[in-house]
């Protein structure tokens, strides 16, 4: 095969793939009585070429995220990011946030106040505030960043007092579960403390998205109350690293 012609089956490949998935969000968010418009639907693009990146902003992909700051760097210049938000979704070495606070429109991968300190610190010495997301390890897994579930309130409470730093909601991964029941009970769990802190009506806590939903559970995701999806591969196939 001629590598144009590879290039275009991919094309049709990534159109297609967003169509289904678009169609599950309409069917998932109606059976939570809501529609489409109310999921914001990431194309994750680590390990992508940019002119697969393109072709997905192209099909009206209007969010992007990355989970390596030097990837995010390195890409960017390359990309039609004309109207598209770019967000940090992987964990964030403290010697790193000031390379990409001020690159990003959000970084949704905040799992210690030390990070939390240093973006808030980067981001007033640029003289912005960088919204966040606070990633919950929902299934206290040792394997996985983010706050243990019984510390995100208290931490939250302690970042909100960060300047340069606004609090947007939560983010989370759960863990890998056999069973559908199994996997929504996390769902519902930081479902359940997204709304509960909401409610605090904390300062500088303004509690709107809750980031979860892969390619293989966003449906899930979205009938448990996520109103932010993160899908890479359903879009793009497999990674190959
Ligand atoms: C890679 C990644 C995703 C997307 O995973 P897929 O299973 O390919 O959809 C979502 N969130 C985070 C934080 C990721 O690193």
């Amino acid at each position: 095969m001629t590598e144009k012609s590879w290039a275009e089956e991919e094309f049709q490949d990534i159109e297609y793939n967003l169509k289904t998935i678009r169609e599950e969000i309409a069917r998932a968010a109606a059976l939570s009585g809501r529609s489409e418009q109310d999921i914001d639907f990431m194309a994750v693009t680590k390990t992508v070429d940019e002119m697969f990146i393109n072709h997905a902003i192209a099909c009206g992909i209007t969010l992007i995220g990355e989970n390596k700051v030097q990837e995010m760097l390195r890409k960017k210049p390359n990309l039609h990011l004309n109207g598209v938000r770019k967000n940090l979704i992987g964990h964030l070495q403290s010697n790193k946030a000031g390379q990409i606070v001020g690159e990003v429109d959000m970084i949704e991968s905040v799992d210690s106040v030390k990070i939390g300190r240093e973006i808030g610190k980067q981001s007033v010495k640029k003289g912005i505030v960088t919204d966040v997301l606070i990633e919950v390890n929902i299934g206290r897994e040792e394997s996985k960043t983010g706050f243990m579930p019984e510390a995100v309130e208290e931490s939250i409470a302690e970042l909100s007092e960060v300047a340069g730093l606004h609090i947007c909601g939560l983010m989370t991964i759960p863990p890998i579960c056999e069973k559908n029941t199994e996997l929504c009970k996390f769902f519902t769990n930081i479902y359940n403390m997204y709304v509960d802190i909401g409610s605090k009506k904390l300062d500088n806590v303004s509690m709107n998205i809750l980031s979860m939903g892969m390619s293989g559970d966003y449906a899930e995701a979205i009938r448990s109350g996520s109103n932010h999806i993160r899908v890479g591969s359903k879009i793009f196939g497999p990674r190959i690293y």
